[in-house]
């Protein structure tokens, strides 16, 4: 018996596929399509399709008579393996994006949804971050080769509405986190590298644990379910050639991040913030007014957030792992 929550546009038999199911944001929208009782789901690791294979991409639409898309999947990562990988990144994301968008044009998906991320604004845009600042500045340099790729992707789902009248829309998340996070130890994002760091100092009774940067920049973070939610809100109700932010609209400072981690993991010693690593952007957060006026709201503060995401950790043993054995698959950068 699945969660009460009517839809319109996405039916109980279409055929739902789910590129990128493996990851933070795909994992997430499984799991909310499960709860509400879609059972169609298509979904292919990597192993299955080739998402780089234009021609595997293509046979796979055409056989599989696909109705709905999410395009969770992409070649992501944190700051350092994305600027010195800047090939990579631009290649695999243009090639993903272009492959998919193309041939569900090709064999009438009825609508799409393409995931950007906030990442992709302008480096200096105003904050909150409206919609509009797209394409307005120049890009953050070490991570302009994701970027790129991102914003053809988005582009090219606004000119297949346009020209073709396919409806295919896109978000644009804030920094996400929660079940299959990336847990790297340097490679990934603050809240599941902080988390790491708060969980070994936690376990090993260390007196003090070092937190990157001064602990005055200012994020916004939204927990992966409630942007699944949204996924599904905009995925049912937006119909114009464009994109949606999706964020809380609310940020907080590394500083207070990092007390509220204490807190959850049950670190009771130092935090010391080291000021010899970078701050990055003084402050990212996203004017969410749009997508608020589709009835979306986010349901999960912060601090139960974290709690869900460091169950997950411990349960899935994210913590223990080696690194390398670790799939980068987090949007966001
Ligand atoms: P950004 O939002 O693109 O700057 O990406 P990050 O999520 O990597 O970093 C956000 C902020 O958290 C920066 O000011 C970092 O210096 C700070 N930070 C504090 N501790 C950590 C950590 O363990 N890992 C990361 N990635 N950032 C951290």
């Amino acid at each position: 018996m699945g969660s009460l929550r009517v839809f319109s546009t996405l039916t109980h038999d279409a055929r739902i596929f789910v590129a990128g199911h493996k990851g933070l944001v795909g994992s997430a929208i499984v799991r909310r399509l499960t709860s509400y009782g879609f059972s169609n789901l298509v979904l292919k690791t990597r192993a299955e399709l080739d998402l780089l294979d234009q021609a595997a991409v293509r046979d796979f639409f055409r056989e599989e008579k696909i109705d709905f898309v999410f395009v969770c999947a992409a070649k992501v990562g944190g700051i350092l393996h994305n600027s010195r990988h800047q090939a990579d990144f631009i290649y695999e994301n243009l090639m993903i994006s272009a492959n998919i968008i193309q041939a569900a044009a090709l064999y009438d998906v009825k609508k799409l949804l393409y995931l950007g991320s906030s990442c992709i604004y302008p480096k200096f845009s105003p904050q909150p971050i409206p919609e509009e600042a797209l394409l307005s500045g120049p890009l953050e340099p070490t991570n302009e080769g994701y970027a790129i790729a991102k914003i053809a992707g988005l582009k090219m789902c606004e000119k297949f509405y346009t020209q073709y009248g396919k409806c295919f829309v896109s978000v644009m998340p804030t920094n996400m986190y929660g079940p299959n996070d990336n847990f790297h130890p340097d490679h990934s994002h603050v809240i599941p590298g902080m988390m790491r760091r708060f969980h070994e100092a936690a376990r090993g009774g260390a007196s003090s644990v070092t937190v990157w940067g001064t602990g005055s920049p200012r994020r916004e973070f939204l927990y992966s379910d409630d942007f699944a939610e949204a996924a599904l809100t905009v995925m049912e109700s937006y119909n114009e050639p464009g994109f949606l932010n999706v964020g809380t609209g609310e940020d907080v400072t590394i500083c207070e991040l990092a007390f509220t981690m204490a807190k959850v993991v049950g670190f009771k010693g130092e935090i010391i913030f080291d000021s010899s690593k970078p701050d990055g952007t003084p402050r990212k957060v996203l004017d969410v007014s749009k997508v608020k006026s589709l009835g979306w709201e986010p349901q999960i503060s912060l601090e139960v957030g974290l709690r869900l995401a460091y169950e997950w950790a411990l349960g899935a043993d994210a913590f223990s792992l080696s690194p390398e054995s670790r799939v980068v698959q987090v949007p966001g950068v």
